[in-house]
């Protein structure tokens, strides 16, 4: 719409002056100053300026524009492009503009149609739920999103931080899931006056998030909300659907829920239970160290029978070739390595099977302290010693290199060389209660790692 005012056009003529002055403040000395262009001093008519003065208190005094405001937000109310609302309300512009006898002109414009039906989302499967309940996620469709199937979507979540963990993660750990870009809004930057940046850097992944997680097979994406506001009130906004992509329904949720979703939920984050499943071909491999793929395998199996869920992924591994030539580690470090920043821990165990008195760590020390509550539940079956070291595993030692903290039991191995890579390396050598209390520790170690809220110092 265009409405217009009488205007008269006067043409202005800018002058650039540039001065320059020498002077001589000694014999032998001379400088020359240059100053920058100035604009010439500009007068208003006193007339024109008594006018402008009017304008500006009459302006001051009037209630007019904000009844106008009352009407279009109060009466008129939300006004989505090609929505009844929006035609009303440039039905009632054009008849108050002409009203104050200005010339008005409706001109034609195609706008998308697009209507914002129900939304609802909910956890439905999640470590620590209360049977037959589900939690509440505040969420808001994108304008322009798909609509989900009539009775809604279920599937996994996998939660990232940025665009580049999503494509770490690869289409194996994204197909199927519902993507949850959980970039924060930078409150201190736009604190600092830089709220643009701000929010440019967090609604990125509302604009174009959803064909993102689409291209590797993402049934929807969700985003954090692009505000810095703690009221629990998700924002809308339009996203854009590339070409290439299927269309996926995209919302965007609360940063309250965001953070409740990441809490809960961290599929795409590692822990490695593991021991080396070759040995030396004189005995028969029952310390070194089937002893160690059995204790993984019992962590897995412990956790199936109790029905627990960590909220990490734990992944167990029966390593290949770590007595000559540590291949498997070397290809599992080469294969996985842009993933690593997904790996949260590594536990190994390759010293036998003797009774475990705690665990060696190896990263930074701080990783004790957030483990503290375990080390006192292991107390109870005589595992509560603790210790830093270089390095806890062959195998393990890859990721270790890389900052993934790892760790492994401290056995009991006073006997242990007697054996290993001997002849004498069979299951008599192993106690039954004590290869238990080392299952106990490793899966009590794994369950934490996989489960603990925060995230442990790298
Ligand atoms: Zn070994």
């Amino acid at each position: 719409m265009i409405a217009n005012t009488d205007r008269k056009r006067c043409a202005r003529l800018l002058l650039a002056v540039s001065i320059s002055i020498l002077f001589s403040p000694g014999v032998n000395t001379r400088a020359r100053l240059s100053l920058p262009p100035q604009a010439p001093a500009v007068q208003y008519s006193p007339q024109l300026v008594s006018e402008i003065k009017k304008v500006q208190q009459a302006a001051l005094e009037s209630d007019y524009a904000y009844l106008q405001l009352a009407h279009l937000s109060n009466n008129i109310g939300p006004r989505l492009s090609g929505s009844p609302q929006a035609q009303t309300a440039v039905e009632y512009v054009a008849a108050e503009l002409r009203k104050l006898g200005l010339e008005v002109q409706l001109e034609k414009v195609m706008v998308p149609h697009w209507v914002r039906g129900e939304e609802t989302g909910a956890l439905t499967d999640y470590s620590g739920m209360a049977p037959g309940t589900t939690q509440k996620i505040v969420l808001t469709a994108l304008g322009g999103s798909v609509a989900t199937p009539a009775d809604g979507l279920t599937a996994e979540v996998v939660v990232v931080n940025n665009f580049d963990e999503l494509t770490a993660l690869g289409r194996d750990r994204v197909a199927g899931k519902i993507v949850l870009f959980n970039a924060k809004f930078d409150q201190r930057l736009a604190d600092n006056g830089f709220e643009g940046p701000a929010y440019g850097q967090s609604v990125i992944y509302r604009a174009i998030g959803a064909s993102a997680a689409a291209r590797l097979g993402a049934v929807a994406a969700l985003n954090r909300s692009a505000g810095g506001a703690d009221y629990r009130l998700p924002h809308t906004g339009a996203l854009r659907y590339a070409d290439d992509a299927p269309k996926i329904p995209a919302a965007a949720v609360t940063s309250e829920d965001a953070e409740t979703i990441a809490h809960l939920e961290h599929p795409e984050q590692i822990v490695i239970a593991s021991g080396h499943l070759d040995s030396w071909y004189l005995g028969r491999g029952a310390i070194d160290d089937g002893a160690g793929v059995v204790i993984a395998m019992q962590t897995a199996q412990l956790l199936k029978q109790l029905h627990l869920r960590p909220k990490r992924t734990i992944r167990i591994i029966a390593w290949m070739n770590e007595e000559n030539g540590t291949r498997g580690a070397l290809a599992y470090a080469e294969d996985h390595k842009a993933d690593f920043a997904n790996h949260f821990a590594a536990i190994e165990s390759d010293l036998g099977a003797g009774h475990p008195m705690g665990f060696y760590a190896q990263g930074k020390p701080e990783l004790l302290t957030a483990l503290q509550p375990l080390v006192t539940i292991l107390q109870s079956q005589g595992a509560g010693v603790t210790r830093m070291v270089e390095e806890t595993g062959t195998d393990v030692a890859p990721l270790g290199e890389a900052g993934v903290p790892t760790f492994a039991p401290i056995q009991d191995a006073r006997t242990y060389f007697n054996y290993h890579h001997t002849a004498a390396d069979t299951l008599d050598k192993v106690n039954p209660r004590e290869l238990q209390e080392n299952c106990a520790l490793v899966a009590a170690l794994a369950y934490t790692l996989a489960s603990m809220p925060q995230m442990l110092p790298r």
